[in-house]
């Protein structure tokens, strides 16, 4: 967002884009308003499946979408799997990598992630909620178990 802000200010066109402040107002304008019965999105726009929502919702600026003349390089870190070798053997790790791109790179790699994320937020929210339910109701003699696995866990 800071780069789009700089692009509004450097073309000197206000008002055209948003500029958001939080991830949570990015997610909530890729998707239909909340049902208002439910306080909630519908499962349908949460797994991508709605045709009226979607990651095209977000308005992209013209540098946001492909390289354009004068378009700025930016400097960004993402995970990527990574393959090291230790004593001989070789495996994938999971690493920070720094990047260098046309800014319009970031933010297609950007909203992959949004399409995907929303989904994923919302059961872990869920989860969350039903574990703390369950803890709050739990008989007693009862216990929870969790079983939370790191990826790659061995
Ligand atoms: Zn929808």
């Amino acid at each position: 967002m800071k780069h789009r802000q700089e692009l509004i200010t450097t073309n000197n066109t206000p008002g055209n884009y948003k500029v958001y402040r939080s991830v949570q107002e990015l997610v909530d304008d890729s998707l239909c308003p909340k049902d208002p019965e439910r306080y909630q999105h519908r499962m349908e726009c949460l797994e991508r499946k709605c045709n009226l929502c979607g990651i095209q919702k977000i308005g992209r600026m013209p540098e946001e979408i492909e390289s354009v003349n004068g378009s700025p390089q930016v400097s960004w870190e993402r995970f990527e799997y990574v393959n090291t070798t230790v004593k001989g053997k070789t495996f994938r790790k999971l690493m920070l990598v720094k990047k260098c791109t046309p800014l319009y790179e970031l933010f297609t790699y950007m909203l992959h992630l949004l399409s995907t994320y929303v989904a994923h937020r919302f059961r872990s929210t869920w989860q969350h909620s039903q574990l703390k339910k369950l803890l709050n109701s739990l008989p007693q003699q009862d216990c929870v178990c969790i079983h939370d696995f790191a990826e790659n866990y061995q």
